[in-house]
């Protein structure tokens, strides 16, 4: 049993049908990291990253079949920030929607490239800089240097998902200096035009006020100006656009379920991933407090 699937489709699905939407801009961010057989299926689908080349095609299909014009996540800003005056290339009346890989993984060239290709469809992947041309911390081999440049020229969009992927906020202000400019700086010298794009890795710590906004201003300082983050939700025009909201999809994402996600229906599962943050910043907090009283006792 699955409950964030059966409350999707069987309630906020239905609910969201229901109820007249606002006519803002809703631009769903899809969240990808591995297309392969090689599925993580030992983990609770929630939490699975993995998503097979023929569900991925499945859903690229679902996609160009609905009429989605699939945008770069740049392309997305651009629009929520001058819908009042639209390129050409944009047209209003088709639904938009964003497709982001993470990690920098090497199956992004071997099996979802050649996928996009096939539909003409663009894409955004977030590289892990200090694991280029080597391998992830799951095991599972990076792009190299030379895929990365070709994969520019064809139009993909690169971004920083750090150097090491590391738990940012457990680092100090000039670590994450140098995991914001460094990897930079590595990304920039591989395709040879400026980096503006970041993907926070890990659980995004929104509990944290103080830590967000002095991280946002380091992501400014660095040259950054978009950022995405493991929020779950459709991005809307207001939204910062350094802490965007995003679907994450694996391959447990049947037609189905693909189309609710995107339609909204699976948003309401940020309130209980808020909760869940909270409390266990406020567990943390209290077992923090408990060692520093114990450690007092200690010491008198
Ligand atoms: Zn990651």
């Amino acid at each position: 049993m699955r409950i964030d699937r059966f409350l999707t489709l069987y309630f906020f699905s239905p609910a969201i049908r229901l109820v007249c939407r606002s006519n803002g801009l809703h631009i769903p961010i899809l969240m990808y990291h591995s297309i392969s057989h090689n599925l993580d299926d030992h983990l609770h689908p929630y939490y699975r990253t993995v998503t097979t080349p023929e569900r991925f095609e499945q859903q690229m299909h679902f996609l160009s079949h609905s009429g989605y014009q699939v945008l770069t996540l740049s392309q997305a800003v651009l629009l929520s920030q001058e819908a009042s005056e639209l390129p050409l290339s944009f047209d209003s009346q088709r639904p938009k929607v964003v497709i982001t890989f993470d990690d920098g993984l090497r199956d992004f060239y071997t099996s979802a490239f050649p996928i996009l290709e096939k539909f003409g469809f663009k894409a955004n992947v977030f590289l892990t800089s200090g694991l280029i041309d080597r391998t992830f911390i799951t095991g599972r081999e990076c792009l190299k240097a030379q895929e990365i440049k070709e994969l520019a020229e064809k139009g993909i969009e690169f971004g920083s998902h750090t150097v090491s992927h590391p738990q940012l906020k457990a680092l100090s202000r000039n670590e994450i200096v140098h995991e914001l400019a460094i990897s930079k700086q590595m990304i920039e010298d591989i395709i040879g035009f400026p980096v503006a794009l970041f993907s926070y890795p890990y659980r995004f710590p929104e509990e944290a006020p103080i830590f967000t906004k002095m991280f946002g201003m380091l992501l400014v300082d660095q040259g950054y100006s978009i950022g995405v983050t493991t929020i779950i939700g459709i991005t809307k025009i207001k939204d910062n656009p350094l802490f965007l909201k995003r679907l994450p999809i694996n391959d447990w994402d049947d037609p189905h379920f693909f189309q609710a996600k995107l339609e909204g229906a699976y948003d309401w599962l940020h309130t209980v991933q808020l909760i869940y943050k909270k409390f266990r910043s406020m567990f943390h907090a209290q077992k923090a407090s408990v060692a520093k009283n114990s450690l007092n006792v200690r010491n008198l």
